[in-house]
């Protein structure tokens, strides 16, 4: 029988990377929920092709543009946030893909998980926030969170057939940016177009600047910490610019595996779709004589502070990453909108941990008033910013 899919962000870079997958395999899978924001156009586009059940639009202002345009068909529409905790609760569905950007993605995951889905993970920060409750959550309902994140796809893959506690630690491989070997002096003048730049990765904007000023990457440590139940000590990071290394294991004999392949997110994303089964693609196949060489280097936690502060949110734990992430979120929209500096985003995330109360054991609704509380003390640091007009 074909998995019936539901797609959440499916007009994002991975939801329609993830479409491109569902092309290639059209006797596999079958789209059964599709959801976007604000991107009308893509969605009825998409609700055309796929001919899902269901199309779920979160902003509401473009509900009735979704409505009349789909109006002819049998498709359903729904519009709002609960809408989206609704539709992957359905029987018809299988797999639900977590695609949404943002702490906006964390109640949808939890309400597939709740209804028992097996559910594919790329929205990261649904784990930052609150990887300990939806970890359990899966736990406690059988289910295996599928990553979908290239880096945890990576270890999830060199993880199969090894036992968790044969784990010494693993190391995560970051690209370094468009600012790699780039000090102050130089990041205190960068604007949001040379930022989302990537030399690698085409992606969101929201996770190209994270790759920029290796937020990406922190936010990836505590990813990985619930992911596969780590400790924070378990967890390094190396710069790896070719990215060609997605990440690697090291076991307790000194063993280290490491999976590779071209930069390349339909890779990731077919593994999670696809599994348990490897499925064949016609996507460009890595070449060794277009590489050189593979270099690897250490991070410069003190020049990428977001990198230094992601990883002592992780440490502190509780409500910590949760403030993280929020004021995080504030800063790159307003990076993004030129209402911020470069540096001034770690700044003002750094402020945000020391200003907001600390929870040490936060259950859903600490994180909820944690995050309101970050993004309306952030947007009060924002506009004090000199570039806020
Ligand atoms: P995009 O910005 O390209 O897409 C985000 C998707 O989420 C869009 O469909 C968007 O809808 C939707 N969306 C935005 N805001 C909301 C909201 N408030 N409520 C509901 N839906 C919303 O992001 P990416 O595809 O790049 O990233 C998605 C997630 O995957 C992120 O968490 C990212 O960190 C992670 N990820 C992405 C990778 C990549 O290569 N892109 C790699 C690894 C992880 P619309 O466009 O219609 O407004
Ligand atoms: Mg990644």
């Amino acid at each position: 029988m074909k998995k019936r899919l539901a797609i959440l962000g499916s007009t994002g870079s991975v939801g329609t990377q993830a479409l491109e997958v569902v092309d290639q395999h059209p006797g596999l899978f079958t789209v059964e929920i599709l959801s976007a924001h604000s991107n009308d156009a893509l969605l009825i586009e998409q609700a055309a092709k796929y001919k899902p059940n269901a199309v779920v639009v979160t902003d509401e202002t473009k509900y009735d543009t979704v409505k009349s345009a789909l109006a002819n068909s049998d498709i359903k529409v729904f519009c709002g946030a609960q809408s989206l905790c609704e539709v992957v609760q359905w029987d018809s569905v299988d797999l639900v893909l977590a695609a949404i950007v943002g702490f906006a993605g964390l109640h949808s995951t939890v309400a597939a998980l709740q209804a028992g889905k097996q559910v594919a993970i790329a929205n990261k920060e649904t784990l930052v926030v609150a990887g300990e409750i939806v970890m359990k959550l899966a736990q406690e309902k059988n289910i295996l969170p599928l990553p979908v994140d290239s880096e945890h796809s990576a270890l999830f893959q060199c993880l199969v057939g090894e036992r968790a506690d044969a784990i010494e630690k693993i190391i995560l491989t970051a690209s370094g940016g468009p600012f790699l070997g780039k000090k102050t002096n130089f990041l205190v003048n960068v604007k949001k177009d040379h930022a989302l730049q990537h030399p690698n990765w085409a992606m969101g904007a929201k996770i190209t600047i994270d790759s920029a000023t290796l937020m990406n990457k922190g936010l990836e440590m505590i990813e990985a910490k619930w992911l596969f139940g780590l400790q924070n000590e378990q967890i390094d990071v190396v710069i790896h610019p070719q990215s060609i290394i997605h990440s690697l294991v090291q076991f307790r004999d000194g063993s280290l595996k490491a999976q590779m392949g071209l930069p390349d997110m339909k890779l990731p994303i077919q593994y999670a779709l696809g599994y348990p089964q490897r499925l064949s693609n016609d996507f460009k196949r890595f070449d060794f004589r277009e590489y050189g060489s593979f270099t690897f280097e250490a991070p410069d936690y003190k020049t990428f502070r977001n990198l230094a502060l992601a990883k002592d949110a992780m440490y502190k734990g509780g409500n910590a990453p949760c403030v993280l992430n929020a004021a995080n979120e504030v800063v790159v929209n307003a990076f993004l909108q030129n209402k911020v500096g470069f540096l001034e985003m770690n700044d003002i995330i750094e402020s945000a941990l020391q200003k907001i109360s600390f929870i040490e054991a936060p259950v859903m609704a600490d994180l909820e008033q944690t995050d309101a509380e970050t993004r309306k003390f952030t947007e009060s640091l924002v506009k004090k910013s000199q570039l806020y007009s």
